[in-house]
């Protein structure tokens, strides 16, 4: 019995020293720290990043000010760091018994399909936002169906959207992303899918008519790396990326915006070097990295498509002159090669054309379920290394 006893006592002081000695904290990413300051801010050798090699290092550039990252401390010791790169990838610092490892690992991410219907009362923005309490939602569904005139809706026109959101230990991760949508005007109903092969939004007959186009930012030799998402890399047993594409092209050739925005970063960024990152409407953001020099262009400054932001070069990670181009949306890196061309108009065709309509097929009943229903579904699942989806 004393045993038992003494053992009870054993179990219950190590347990609660553990609880007490470990802790886990979520801090902000500071507006304007490098993945170098951070590493000279909490001692950790800088040899961790400049032994990676360039594709990594240029990641380490990616991270957004404001993202939440998480510290592991043990007995006042920082175990580990997580933060995240994007919606699928993070970097992880650990300690060893000598300073620190680097490695990239994925982000495990909670989907939450979910689906609302809703009655004009007030405003298309205000009506959603009330029912969903999602002001990114409202807002992607407006620009979605950009072109339409509202002003026509009538009192009690239906609208539904079938969408997902991400969460990421219970607190929201990244956009909410509309999967398909309709809206009422007078007596026509007006419906937008989003193909995941292209991530762009189709009508029902399987035509794209995205107002958004972006320019190829300057006259080049050739494509020397195009984009690619993080994959595993069996062999290498590690990821490897490249979230943009790099453009060569000699030192001092002239770059332009390739769509109108506002300049919002104009510096130094780790890896890429000289950058300039312009915000575009609907959440889309251009990046040129490794510039020579920068044009007059100021950062806050309302800019048009074609104006000159910099001038080729090889600043940060690079093994020769080039201009690497990213485009973003929110903050997730998506292909430019689909959207850097003068396209008014997409229409799919042959095989693209029988898979899209399958999804319509299966959007339309879930979209008319929830308007005859006025139902709302909420089904959630873990996406474990999503890398080879979204
Ligand atoms: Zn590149």
């Amino acid at each position: 019995m004393r045993l038992k006893n003494s053992f009870l006592f054993i179990v219950l002081f190590f347990f609660t020293t553990s609880l007490y000695g470990s802790k886990l904290e979520y801090r902000s990413w500071p507006k304007g720290e490098s993945f170098l300051l951070f590493l000279k801010h909490k001692n950790i050798s800088k040899d961790i990043y400049y032994n990676l090699d360039d594709s990594d290092k240029q990641l380490c550039a990616e991270i957004v000010a404001g993202v939440r990252y998480e510290v592991l401390v043990e007995n006042n010791i920082t175990k580990q760091y997580l933060i995240p790169i994007n919606h699928k990838i993070q970097i992880h610092l650990r300690k060893e018994d000598i300073g620190y490892s680097i490695d990239f690992i994925p982000i495990v991410v909670k989907e939450h399909q979910k689906s609302v219907s809703l009655k004009l009362k007030t405003t298309l923005f205000s009506d959603i936002y009330t029912k969903t309490k999602n002001k990114a939602l409202a807002a992607q569904f407006i620009s979605l169906f950009r072109g339409i005139n509202f002003k026509k809706m009538k009192l009690d026109d239906k609208i539904s959207i079938n969408f997902n959101t991400y969460t990421r230990d219970g607190k929201t991760f990244a956009w909410p992303r509309i999967i398909s949508a309709s809206i009422e005007v007078g007596k026509k109903r007006y419906y937008q899918y989003l193909n995941p092969k292209d991530e762009r939004y189709y009508d029902k007959k399987g035509v794209s008519k995205s107002n958004f186009f972006l320019k190829v930012p300057l006259k080049y030799k050739r494509i020397s790396s195009g984009f690619t998402y993080r994959r595993w890399h069996p062999i290498l047993k590690k990821y490897r990326a490249h979230h943009g594409i790099d453009y060569a092209a000699p030192r001092g050739r002239r770059i332009y915006a390739s769509g109108t925005g506002k300049i919002i970063f104009k510096g130094r960024k780790g890896g890429y070097g000289k950058t300039v990152i312009i915000q575009h409407k609907h959440g889309f953001k251009t990046l040129y990295a490794h510039m020579d020099r920068y044009s007059r262009a100021k950062r806050g400054q309302h800019i048009k498509q074609g104006t000159l932001v910099g001038y080729v070069g090889s600043t940060g990670v690079s093994t020769g002159p080039h201009l690497h181009f990213g485009l973003y949306k929110g903050s997730r890196a998506i292909n430019p090669a689909n959207r850097v061309k003068r396209v008014i108009k997409t229409k799919l065709r042959g095989k693209q054309l029988v898979a899209f309509q399958k999804i319509v097929k299966t959007q339309d009943d879930i979209l008319q379920k929830v308007i005859e229903e006025n139902k709302k579904y909420d089904i959630s699942k873990d996406i474990k290394n999503s890398c080879e989806r979204l």
